[in-house]
This record gives C-alpha cells, sequence and structure tokens, in this order.
C-alpha cells in the first residue's frame, strides 16, 4: 500500500469532518448512500446501450450491513466502481461541485453549522467514524483496490481481493463519548429511519438484513425466535412523483437543500404535473438569495433533466429562459429518450414543450406571489429583479410581454416598491404619461430640481436606481397607452397651452442672449433656454434625443465602447427666477460677464444633476472671482 497526503482543500473539509460539532452527524449515511446511488445510475445508464452489462433496472441494488460487534457500517453496491486512478483523484481531492460550493460559502461565513445541511460528499463519512476503508473494482476491470484512511494525517492505496465489480464502503464508528453516542448508528431501527428520512426517494432497492423476534410457530406460550429478514427500507418513489399533499414542507426544504447545494430553505417551491402535449413531473425552487456565483460569469443555469426517474442531463439550460436563471430544480420526462445526446435534446420538441410550459408555469407562479405574498415577492425582487429587468431589454425586447407586469420600482409615492398596474390606475386615463427619474439613490433623485415640479402637478414619479432600469422602460416604450418620459428630458412637459405659449414668446425674445451663452459655455451644451419646468431651482439640465445622462453614463462604461456616446445637454433657466433678470441686464451691457454666468449656472446645474463639471478649476476660480468682487 501506498501512502499519500491529502490536497490542501481537501485536508481542510476533512479536518471539519473529524472535528465537526455538527449536531446532525446523520447526513453521512445519506452522502454515503447517495454516491452508490449515482454509481449505480452510471452504470445502468451504460446497461443501455452495452448489452455486456448484463444487468436489467431491478438487478442494481445498494446493499446496507450493520456489523454492532466490530462497529462497523458497509455500503455496498453493484455500481459502476472505480479504477485505481479514479480512486485516488475522486478520494483524494474535493473536485466536486457541492464539496466546492459548501468550501466557498464556508470561506465567507466559518459557520460550522451549516455542515451536513447540504451535499458535503464523501468526507462526512469522518463525523461518525475513526477509520473509512473504500473497496472497489470497476466495470469491465478485473483489478480491485482498497482506500483506506484514518483521518487528516492522508490516506493509503493498494490493490485488493474482491470478486465482483462495484464498490464496498465501510465505516468504523467512533467510540461514544459524553456528547455523542455514536453507537446509535449501528442500530438498525435507527439506520432504517435514516433512510426513510433522507434517503427515500432514491430510485434503487436499498436493502438490510433486520433481525426480529418473532413468536416460534408451533412452539410454547412466550417461546421467541430471532428471525432475519430481508429489507428494502426505502419507498423509491421520487419526491417529485408523489402528490403534494403527501409532502411535508420540511422534506421539500431538505430535499432543495441536499440536491441544490443551499444552506437555506427556499423562497420558494413549484411542484408540478402535467399531462397532455408534454407529460412530466417539475420540482423547482426559487432560492432566498442568489447563489454566491449568481452574477458571475461561472453560474450555469439550467434544470436537472430526467426520464423515467434516471437523471441524463445536469444543467439543462435550454429548460430555462436566461430571465428565469435562478430557478433550480428539476424536470422528469416519460417523453424523453434515455440516451438522447446533447446535441439531439436541443432540436428536440418535445423538450421545447415542456420548457415553454415550464415558463408560463413559473410565471404564473411569481404573478400568485406578487399578488398574494407582496412582501416575500418584494423580496423575491430585490434578489433576482434585475434579471427580469435584463430580461425585458434583451433580444430587442421579445420577452417584454412576459415579463411587464413582474417589474417593481420604487415610487414617490411612499417610496413603495410598485408594478406599473399600479402606477397605471393611480394614474387614471387623464395622465398620458408615465413619469420617471435615474440616479444613484432614491434620496439623490429626490433632489433633482425637476422632481419638485412635476410632483406639484400631483404626478407619481417612478425612482430608477439601476443602470438597467431605462434600458428596460425604453424597451417597453410604453405601458397602458402611458408613455414612459424622464422628467430629465427636454421634452417634459407640465404646461398649459396659454402657458407654453408665453413661454415660446419669452425665448424667441431672448434667442440671442442663450446664443451668446452657449457660445461661452463651449462644447458641453447644444442649446440654453427658459423654462416652466422648475418651481424654486435657478437652473436645470435636461436632454434631447432621448439619450439621458443616466443612458450616457452606463453606455460609456461598457468595455469596448471606443466611440464615446454623447447625450445632447439643454440648459434650461427658471424663467420666474430672479436670476433670469440679472443675465437680460449683463446681456445689454455686460457680454464679458454674462459668458461667466453662463459658465457658473452650467456648473451648478451638472453638480445638481450628479454630473461631473467639464473644468472644475475655472469653475472653482470663477467662484473665487465672485467673492471677491
Ligand atoms: P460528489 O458525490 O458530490 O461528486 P463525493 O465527495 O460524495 O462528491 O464523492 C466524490 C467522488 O467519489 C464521486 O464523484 C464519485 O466519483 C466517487 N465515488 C464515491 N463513492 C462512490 C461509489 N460508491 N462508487 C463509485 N464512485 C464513487
Ligand atoms: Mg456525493
Amino acid at each position: 500500500m501506498r501512502t499519500k497526503q491529502f490536497k490542501s482543500e481537501s485536508k481542510r473539509l476533512m479536518d471539519m469532518m473529524i472535528n465537526s460539532i455538527y449536531t446532525h452527524k446523520e447526513i453521512f449515511l445519506r452522502e454515503i448512500i447517495s454516491n452508490a446511488s449515482d454509481a449505480l445510475d452510471k452504470l445502468y445508464f451504460r446497461s443501455l446501450t452495452d448489452s455486456s452489462v448484463g444487468l436489467g433496472s431491478e438487478d442494481f441494488v445498494i446493499r446496507i450491513e450493520l456489523d454492532e460487534e466490530n462497529r462497523l457500517i458497509r455500503v455496498i453496491d453493484n455500481g459502476c466502481g472505480m479504477t485505481e486512478e479514479e480512486l485516488d483523484t475522486n478520494l483524494g481531492t474535493i473536485a466536486k461541485s457541492g464539496s466546492l460550493a459548501f468550501k466557498k460559502e464556508n470561506e465567507k461565513t466559518e459557520n460550522v453549522d451549516i455542515i451536513g445541511q447540504f451535499g458535503v460528499g464523501f468526507y462526512s463519512a469522518f463525523m461518525v467514524s475513526d477509520m473509512v476503508t473504500v473497496e472497489t473494482k470497476a466495470f469491465g476491470s478485473d483489478e480491485a483496490f482498497r482506500w483506506e484512511s484514518e483521518g487528516a494525517d492522508g490516506y493509503k492505496i493498494g490493490p485488493c481481493e474482491k470478486a465482483d465489480f462495484g464498490t464496498v464502503v465501510t465505516m468504523h464508528i467512533k467510540e461514544d463519548t459524553e456528547d455523542e453516542k455514536y453507537s446509535d448508528f449501528l442500530d438498525q431501527y435507527r439506520i432504517s429511519a435514516l433512510i426513510k428520512k433522507y434517503s427515500d426517494y432514491i430510485r434503487h432497492p436499498i436493502k438490510m438484513e433486520f433481525t426480529t423476534s418473532k413468536p416460534v410457530e408451533g412452539g410454547e406460550e412466550g417461546e421467541y425466535e430471532e428471525v432475519k429478514e430481508d429489507r428494502i427500507l426505502n419507498s423509491r418513489i421520487p419526491l417529485w412523483k408523489k402528490n403534494r399533499s403527501e409532502i411535508t414542507p420540511e422534506e421539500y426544504n431538505n430535499f432543495y437543500k441536499e440536491k441544490f447545494y443551499d444552506f437555506e430553505d427556499p423562497a420558494k417551491v413549484i411542484h408540478t404535473s402535467v399531462e397532455g402535449q408534454a407529460t412530466y413531473h417539475a420540482m423547482m425552487f426559487i432560492p432566498k438569495r442568489p447563489p454566491f456565483d449568481y452574477y458571475s460569469k461561472d453560474y450555469e443555469k439550467g434544470l436537472q433533466l430526467y426520464s423515467k426517474g434516471v437523471l441524463i442531463m445536469d444543467k439543462c439550460s435550454d429548460l430555462l429562459p436566461d430571465y428565469f436563471s435562478f430557478v433550480k430544480g428539476l424536470v422528469d420526462s416519460e417523453d424523453l429518450s434515455l440516451n438522447i445526446s446533447r446535441e439531439m435534446l436541443q432540436h428536440d420538441s418535445q423538450l421545447k414543450l415542456i420548457a415553454k410550459t415550464i415558463e408560463k408555469k413559473v410565471k404564473s407562479e411569481l404573478e400568485k406571489m406578487l399578488k398574494n405574498e407582496r412582501e416575500a415577492y418584494e423580496e423575491f425582487f430585490k434578489n433576482f429583479g434585475i434579471q427580469l429587468k435584463f430580461g425585458v431589454y434583451n433580444g430587442y425586447g421579445v420577452h417584454k410581454d412576459v415579463l411587464k407586469d413582474l417589474l417593481l420600482f420604487t415610487s414617490s409615492n411612499e417610496k413603495k416598491l410598485v408594478t406599473l398596474a399600479e402606477y397605471a390606475e393611480r394614474a387614471g386615463e387623464e395622465q398620458k404619461k408615465i413619469y420617471y427619474a435615474c440616479g444613484e439613490t432614491v434620496e439623490k433623485i429626490e433632489m433633482l430640481p425637476q422632481c419638485d415640479s412635476v410632483k406639484e402637478k400631483g404626478f407619481e414619479i417612478l425612482y430608477l436606481t439601476e443602470y438597467v432600469d431605462e434600458f428596460a422602460l425604453k424597451m417597453l416604450g410604453n405601458y397602458a397607452d402611458k408613455e414612459f418620459i424622464n422628467i430629465c428630458d427636454e421634452q417634459l412637459d407640465l404646461d398649459s397651452e396659454d402657458e407654453k405659449k408665453e413661454l415660446e414668446t419669452e425665448n424667441a425674445d431672448a434667442k440671442d442672449m442663450f446664443e451668446e451663452m452657449k457660445t461661452a459655455i463651449g462644447d458641453g451644451v447644444s442649446s440654453v433656454r427658459y423654462t416652466n419646468k422648475l418651481s424654486n431651482h435657478p437652473v436645470c439640465l435636461t436632454t434631447e434625443g432621448g439619450i439621458s445622462l443616466e443612458m450616457e453614463k452606463t453606455l460609456n462604461s461598457m468595455p469596448g465602447q471606443e466611440q464615446k456616446v454623447k447625450a445632447q445637454i439643454v440648459l434650461e433657466i427658471n424663467a420666474k427666477h430672479p436670476v433670469a433678470e440679472k443675465l437680460k441686464a449683463l446681456f445689454a451691457d455686460d457680454k464679458e460677464t454674462l459668458g461667466k454666468y453662463a459658465k457658473l449656472l452650467y456648473g451648478e446645474a451638472c453638480l445638481i444633476s450628479g454630473k461631473t463639471i467639464d473644468d472644475p478649476v475655472e469653475y472653482s476660480n470663477l467662484i473665487c472671482e465672485l467673492m471677491t468682487k
């Protein structure tokens, strides 16, 4: 036998297992059983195309043996087994998704309590054992190997004798301590209960020899004998094929956490069985929080795909649109061929049909949540809403109608989250526009000078704080026949006909003055004019031509954007503000000062809109000049 060290990551996980103070040590059995079941699935899968396997679906069995005297639990499978190399890499390193996800989460929280709440894998055996051996023979090979470890010091690997293919995992159970009665795990009733609790839905039979005492047949009163009989400990019905009424919330939650490596209960369970053109069972979950890699490139969306109870693909991305990529879960269909290839799946019409109904189902569940569990929905939206907004915007808006009623925005109406439908309803027939404003935070948006006058007219404003927001609204164009308009758009029009006419005349009269001011400011603005949009502030910036300041910022921050996008900026001046008179006077007899004031007003407007000042040094100098005059 050769002695080896664990890879450093594995060693850490192993240390944690051995010293675990976690109270649910019992989950080790679930982990070992689930590995055995995976191994059976792999070989079963192969048997579909390879007749040399020679096993039918009922021949795959997991067997548990208890040896109380020697403190041993054996878990035996006739699955695919492992070669020497596989044994070394699979059990010497943490390579697999589950363990890795665990490790990453754990780095963040350092909370030992999360151990065992989801798949921590093979090493969990060390929570209850002081020695674990694995004897295995890969299918089709005539050599068997043995792996053995007493914990963090490392492991030994070498050849061994084993007649049949498959794997035997032998756990030597720790001695009892004051805190933990490990001997319980050697009790047949305890084991049987654990299988019911955690592994009931495993497809393959989990068998164990049960010892009971029965009255001796034809014997005397009170005469008992020990009877040994093989029992199947699991019901073998996958959870998703059971009736919803038979499943407790705890079962759903445990199933989710174990299968999808989360340590929190899901925010929502969607369990559905469909019969008709497409026939399938689906069990889906919306996580409480985004997975740690959700907003990174590494995140892969998709649902597990089963055919007749057998896993055929781990992440079938075609089953979920991007905007529902946060959904975790599985689909089991009778209609799919077991040995269909990935490429063929993409064109499978049955799969497309399933995907379509899944999308509808998720959507209707979200709508229901929005209607009946507002608080939960708002929490969901805080986590994943941005994905829905991207969904509206992406693909030139082809999915906007699916998603528009699922969106929420903060509103000036008590700063609550509102749907577009709620806004439209409050606005009534008369109001033809939906007003919105953009900024980094709600507080900053409320400081925009335009906000006051829109509110004074009694209009509600949507506050957009995420950069995708405005793009999504632009893509929608309108809602309930009400056009979206940025309150910082030059076209914002709150005036009556008379007011409009008056303003037009004032602007025409001041045309030359504004030309003078525009020239002084330079490239920064495309025009200067009077406005009625302001109540107290002297100036504000608006944009014309559809690109807002926020959009300009976003577009220019995108990588590979060589040619800078430019918003066309208008400097608008409050015609009723005393500063207007001052400007007129200066235009009459001091054009030089008019130019300086124009720059000052422009700088001021930039500051208020959250735009950086083009030339801060010049701006400061002008202020000083004014102070020392
Ligand atoms: P995971 O199951 O998430 O992959 P584990 O730590 O539980 O991680 O197991 C590590 C690997 O060891 C498995 O992926 C599998 O390749 C191998 N393995 C474990 N148990 C068995 C078994 N009974 N038969 C075959 N391979 C096994
Ligand atoms: Mg495992």
